[in-house]
């Protein structure tokens, strides 16, 4: 029933009926899904506490700009052959609504996140509107240079990345039509961990059952979408060797593992839902804060930092 309201909300994205419920989600889970998973980790990890708690009123702004989301053309044509088609469709009147609502952005930012994340949401909101809009081009088109350290990229990514993951989301699901994975087949991942559909990172790779096993999949860091990916093979640098592909997992995590590859020292979670069917990736993927420690002290960069910044 909850349902409802928002698929009112939806038609404005033309997509008609039978899509909207596919629409009301990100990360491939309903927000409520999503909540719920914070919710109950939150219980199972104490550790994970303040992490799924900013986690979750992150996303509740989200969720809110989602529903407002500004009215999509009737059709605009994709050009499947193209790269990231997902780039095209960045039109000049979503600027501006997406701008509007970016104040707000940082001041919630400003009052949830921890300290350093805080003081960067204050130091933004007195730059100039052209910044903000400089930002959000560049983190759209990936255009976001090469940092001299990963983390100083990370603390900088966060902005454009929380905020421009439902607009992203609800584009995505626009020109896949039905959500369906099979519509991402046209891209099937040969190459390396960036999505087919908007050239962001992935943030987390997925197994999931099927028939003879699981079939893996990677989960993109901006629009939701997710492609299927070889099961040996590095996400970074596209290393293939079976000895060079580590994994590493622990008894309290039994549903979660570090890919590490040797070769260039990147890794990312895998959530295996074939063992943990309750498992909602992105949210898991925050939780398992202690994997994360490991891999960082064992000298592994992580291929895309998530919204706590691990
Ligand atoms: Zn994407
Ligand atoms: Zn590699």
């Amino acid at each position: 029933m909850a349902h409802r309201g928002r698929i009112t909300t939806f038609a404005s994205f033309s997509l008609g009926n039978t899509r909207s419920v596919a629409i009301n989600t990100i990360l491939g889970f309903s927000w409520d899904q999503q909540r719920g998973r914070a919710e109950n980790l939150a219980t199972r990890y104490p550790f994970a506490q303040d992490a799924l708690g900013f986690f979750r009123q992150l996303i509740s702004f989200q969720e809110t700009m989602f529903e407002g989301l500004p009215v999509q053309p009737e059709h605009v044509p994709v050009e499947k052959d193209g790269p990231f088609p997902l780039r095209e469709l960045f039109g000049e009147q979503h600027h501006d609504l997406l701008l509007s609502k970016f104040p707000e952005f940082l001041d919630l930012v400003q009052k949830i996140a921890p300290s350093a994340l805080a003081e960067a949401a204050g130091a933004l909101r007195s730059v100039p509107a052209e910044r903000w809009e400089a930002l959000l081009d560049a983190y759209w088109f990936q255009d976001t240079g090469q940092p001299d350290s990963p983390d100083e990229a990370g603390a900088i990514d966060f902005f454009p990345k929380a905020f421009l993951q439902p607009y992203a989301a609800g584009l995505a699901n626009r020109v896949r039509g039905d959500g369906n994975e099979a519509g991402i087949d046209w891209k099937v991942a040969e190459g390396i961990g960036v999505c087919p559909m908007c050239g962001a990172k992935a943030q987390v790779s997925v197994l999931r059952p099927e028939s003879h096993g699981a079939s893996r999949t990677l989960l993109c860091s901006l629009c939701a979408t997710e492609w299927r990916f070889k099961r040996v093979r590095c996400v970074s640098c596209g290393e293939e060797e079976f000895d060079r592909l580590l994994y590493h997992s622990t008894d309290q995590f039994p549903h979660v593992r570090l890919n590490l590859c040797e070769t260039c020292h990147t890794y990312i979670k895998e959530v295996d839902l074939t063992k943990e069917t309750q498992a909602v990736p992105v949210v898991d993927e925050i939780a398992t804060i202690p994997l994360d420690i490991v891999a960082v002290e064992r000298g592994y960069h992580k291929l895309e930092l998530n919204l706590i910044g691990m």
